[in-house]
């Protein structure tokens, strides 16, 4: 066996300390990618004609390239598949058409443009939201992560953090996908069948206000006026922000191996809080879109 020299050792330790030599079996090349699928009904090909034309799932496939050394590549797979779901021996993210058109249907059963976003844009959402969730999944898989709680709920809340400490709009994101959720258990039937798939999880009521807490505990001052809408907020303010920073805090030690040298984001502006990074470039054109008073409609909608 060849010996290496105390030099080449102590060269080959301080690589592998300061993360540049990849973990075993990284492929530093590797990628997410995304495909469109066939159609395979009319009601399919108008979805993929929209999906495919939608800058924000582009803007998600090119934040993950950016900022995470990925292990092994992923494929977003749209189509006529079951899901969304990640699929653990081909590393995809599998997301049916139906998804995307059964999320605006729901939408519109709370009549969701009183808030100053339309069905389509809020099941948009949604559908980052979701990506982001089956990411953690893969994530988890992908990069050992411990789990101490129930993986769907791991997911969450990989999903919720990276969300609204890293990607340009993710608070409205999240937002709207906690609105799905209380949507969806309002309403008894047909359009709540659009999460059946995706429904082994926390009830969708205990998602919802723990997404607006984690919302809300990630800025307290600037999403004041979602407590002031929502009661359970006003009452355990503290505990929303101290959860969203234990959460920061320990994806951040998750995920600072595995993220590009470049990276900005997440791990590197907590753990060296002294030299804070600023934050990052807008890469979704999305800001905040609803405003107070849509905010007030958004309150008082119920579904009948
Ligand atoms: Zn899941």
């Amino acid at each position: 066996m060849k010996r290496l020299s105390l030099a080449t050792l102590l060269w080959v330790c301080l690589l592998g300390w300061f993360g540049v030599l990849p973990s075993a079996g990284a492929s530093t090349s590797a990628t997410l990618s995304v495909q469109f699928h066939k159609a395979h009904t009319p009601a399919e090909a108008h979805m993929r004609q929209l999906l495919s034309k939608m800058v924000e799932i582009q803007d998600f496939a090119k934040f993950v390239n950016q900022e995470f050394r990925l292990l092994y590549p992923i494929q977003i797979r749209f189509g006529h598949f079951d899901g969304p779901l990640f699929d653990l021996k081909t590393h995809t993210i599998d997301v049916p058409y139906n998804f995307m058109a059964e999320m605006i249907l729901l939408f519109n059963s709370a009549r969701y443009g009183r808030t100053g976003l339309t069905s389509t844009q809020a099941a948009m959402d949604t559908l980052i939201y979701v990506l982001f969730h089956e990411l953690g999944h893969a994530f988890i898989d992908m990069y050992k992560i411990p789990l101490f709680a129930k993986e769907e709920d791991v997911a969450d809340y990989f999903a919720t953090t990276i969300l609204l400490d890293s990607f340009s709009g993710g608070a409205e994101i999240t937002i709207s996908t906690a609105d799905m959720f209380d949507i969806a258990n309002r309403v008894p039937g047909k359009a709540k069948g659009a999460i059946a798939h995706w429904d082994d999880h926390s009830g969708d009521i205990v998602r919802s206000q723990r997404l607006l807490c984690h919302v809300y505990g990630s800025n307290p001052k600037h999403y004041q006026y979602l407590a002031n809408y929502h009661k359970f907020l006003k009452n355990q303010d503290k505990r929303c922000t101290q959860r969203y920073q234990q959460l920061l805090a320990s994806w951040s030690i998750q995920l600072t191996p595995y993220l590009k040298p470049s990276s900005t984001r997440l791990a590197r502006t907590v753990i060296v809080p002294v030299t804070p990074t600023p934050k990052p470039k807008t890469i979704s054109k999305t800001k905040q879109r609803r405003t107070k008073a849509a905010f007030k409609a958004r309150a008082s909608r119920h579904v009948k």
